[in-house]
């Protein structure tokens, strides 16, 4: 009867939803084994003085090097990491991955810059984020003040006041803290005093139009004056263009990230790209 009762069901889904289905399962199977089989890597964006055109720190920016899918952008994966658990895993190793490196590249020789990772709300939720945190730093011998964390707006408004003390005990640390993506989130600006922050991300979505949209100009302005008075220092995503970058400056835009300047590079050709800058171009380089 069971037998029957299942045939039954099987029919009645649309073949497409059982593939749908099996496709996802798929995804998660090797996702879990992505992690064992050390098929994720970093790559790495520089961040740059507006004003200077110093390379000022660098994002880690995770990828997955699947055998079965090639390169796959975590937009793709960081969602499923997080609905089956793996995300803990995952910022672990992207973590002490970055952590490594920076310190790697620091004993190489390299100027001592912050390196950034991204925060998923979930491990922001786990209670000893701050401990696991030192004891990375500890472990790869990376100064705190070489680490920058970015979050998300919705990441610290979830629970403000145990966020509040989860950037503090970061904070305390020296590490550096940034909004990601503002603007696009959470709209009541008074949590900003509440927390210890840094740096204010304005979100790419703003910057893609700025020569030519009024409003997203009008935006952009409000940020960096709204950054600087509360003193934290703001860098624009996704610069492409010379256009986007010269109005950036005139209006006092500390910093930026995008493909006008680099891409996120393999940390072969990022350390290449630096040492490149440090041959030709030393001023560009500024240490922490
Ligand atoms: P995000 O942190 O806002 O990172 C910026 C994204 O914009 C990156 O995409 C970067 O490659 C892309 N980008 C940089 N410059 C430009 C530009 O000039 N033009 C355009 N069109 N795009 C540009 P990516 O690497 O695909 O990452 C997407 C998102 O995935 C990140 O957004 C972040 O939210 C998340 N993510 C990446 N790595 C991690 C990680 O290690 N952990 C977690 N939790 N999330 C991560
Ligand atoms: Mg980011
Ligand atoms: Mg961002
Ligand atoms: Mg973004």
């Amino acid at each position: 009867h069971a037998k029957k009762m299942g045939r039954a069901n099987h029919q009645f889904f649309a073949p497409e939803m059982n593939a749908a289905a099996g496709a996802r399962l798929l995804l998660e199977q090797q996702l879990r084994r992505a992690l064992e089989n050390d098929e994720f890597e970093l790559h790495y964006q520089p961040k740059i003085n507006v004003a200077s055109g110093a390379v000022m720190a660098m994002e880690a920016l995770v990828r997955w090097r699947s055998p079965e899918r090639g390169l796959v952008p975590p937009n793709e994966f960081i969602a499923v990491s997080e609905e089956i658990g793996l995300i803990i895993p995952l910022g672990a190793w992207v973590l002490r991955e970055a952590c490594r490196q920076n310190r790697a590249w620091q004993r190489d020789g390299l100027p001592h810059l912050r390196v950034a990772v991204n925060l998923s709300a979930y491990q922001f939720r786990q209670k000893d984020l701050p401990e696991f945190v030192a004891a990375v730093l500890l472990e790869t011998g990376l100064d705190g003040a070489c680490l920058e964390l970015e979050v998300t707006e919705s990441v610290v408004m979830h629970n403000p006041a145990e966020a509040a003390q989860i950037l503090e005990r970061l904070h305390a640390q020296g590490i550096h803290i940034s909004v990601d993506d503002f603007g696009t989130g959470y709209s009541s600006l008074g949590y900003l005093k509440q927390f210890r922050l840094d740096t204010l991300k304005i979100d790419r979505s703003f910057v893609r139009d700025i020569s030519s949209n009024a409003d997203d100009a009008a935006i952009v302005r409000s940020v960096i004056a709204l950054a600087h008075s509360l003193r934290l220092e703001v860098i624009a995503e996704g610069v492409e263009t010379k256009e986007q970058l010269d109005y950036l400056r005139e209006l006092g835009c500390d910093q930026y990230q995008g493909y006008l300047r680099s891409k996120p590079l393999p940390a072969g050709e990022f350390e290449a790209m630096l040492r490149g800058a440090m041959l030709t171009e030393a001023p560009l380089l500024r240490a922490v």
